[in-house]
């Protein structure tokens, strides 16, 4: 019954949002609707040479985005996060907003996704983690994918790393999830997926940072060179901040912020607030992404501290749009990849999805 009831809302959600776009009914919707911001969010530009390793989910390809970019750049107001959320504090009439954000800090946001922006008269929001800049140091999902992507990995890769990562370890919580993902034999793709989720939620983070390490050290891995060629340095952030891109916070250590107590909640934000102010400058950042962004990965304490040290926006990774009374600790953004679907990014951003929910009808997600 439930997952009738789940292809029944995806079937209806893709009908609404095929009508609203190629009747042109979006913009009558968008018109009839208040005033929103809505926020786009992706990591990369595909760049084989910086980012080719990572999985597709995190990543766009150029003319894709351009696609976007054009689409929304002739109906909407492209900006920054903060930008945007200005526009509507101020109550004026006008577009709504459109702002895309990348996360995280990858080297192709100066390369590939500056040139585009500018192309497209756009600001943007990039939050960077800040260690991969300080320090030269990766977090261990990117190690992962590293190891898993090399071609001496074989054919079944993240079996082969699951496998060593079992004799590795000695943290029971991750030995069983990981068994257990195994035993499931679902094929790579499941086995992937699943084996960063035990790694992510499961795993103890001590003994997971330290399996991963030596794994990827034992592929070979150099941890100076994968940092230097996958994330910006602190001059590439600058000169995204020197073209009008708003540069925002993302953790030291991109870290389930949920998971820890205040005090550790409080040194992995303001640690990074204060990286970028030593670094950039001027006023500081306002903008801050919970790394993952959903709810369960931050929680109101982590509000809480993330405003005190100074932000006063924040994003999460629920899908929505935000008008002038959402929390602004928690607005909500969409993802975009190579996979969504133009309808259902205009659907959501036109107010399609917010007018049904006056009906009292939820499409959305
Ligand atoms: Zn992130």
């Amino acid at each position: 019954m439930a997952n009738l009831k789940h292809t029944l809302k995806t079937n209806l959600r893709e009908v609404y949002a095929r009508v609203l776009f190629h009747t042109g009914l979006h913009a009558v919707v968008d018109r009839l609707m208040p005033r929103r911001m809505t926020i786009l969010f992706g990591h990369c530009v595909d760049q084989a040479e910086c980012n080719g390793f990572l999985p597709a989910d995190m990543k766009i390809r150029a003319d894709n985005l351009d696609r976007v970019l054009g689409w929304f750049g002739k109906r909407y107001s492209l900006d920054s996060i903060a930008g945007g959320h200005d526009k509507l504090a101020a109550g004026s009439d006008g577009k709504s907003v459109v702002a895309l954000s990348f996360d995280d800090g990858y080297r192709d946001n100066r390369t590939a996704l500056l040139p585009i922006l500018q192309r497209h008269g756009a600001s943007a929001t990039i939050f960077l983690e800040s260690r991969p800049l300080d320090e030269g140091v990766v977090n261990w999902s990117h190690k992962y994918h590293w190891v898993i992507a090399q071609p001496a990995a074989g054919d079944a890769p993240t079996e082969m790393f699951v496998r060593r990562y079992l004799t590795l370890s000695e943290d029971e919580a991750a030995l069983e999830g990981l068994r257990r993902a195994l035993e499931e034999d679902a094929g790579e793709d499941r086995l992937r997926y699943q084996a960063k989720r035990v790694m992510k939620y499961e795993a103890d983070p001590v003994d997971r940072d330290r399996v991963i390490d030596q794994i990827f050290a034992g592929a070979g891995g150099d941890q100076a060179a994968l940092c230097a060629s996958l994330y910006m340095s602190w001059d590439d952030a600058r000169a995204l901040a020197a073209a009008g891109i708003e540069l925002g916070g993302h953790t030291v250590n991109h870290v389930i912020l949920s998971r820890l107590d205040r005090e550790g909640a409080r040194a992995e934000i303001d640690g990074c607030r204060a990286s970028l102010a030593r670094e950039l400058g001027g006023g500081g950042t306002r903008t801050f992404a919970y790394p993952f962004g959903r709810r369960w990965d931050y929680n109101d304490e982590t509000s809480a501290v993330t405003r005190e040290v100074g932000f006063d926006l924040a994003v999460n990774t629920h899908a929505g749009t935000n008008g002038p009374g959402t929390d602004r600790m928690q607005l909500r953004r969409l993802p975009v990849d190579d996979t969504t679907p133009m309808h259902l990014l205009v659907a959501e951003a036109c107010g399609g999805f917010d007018l049904l929910r006056r009906f009292g009808v939820d499409l959305s997600e």
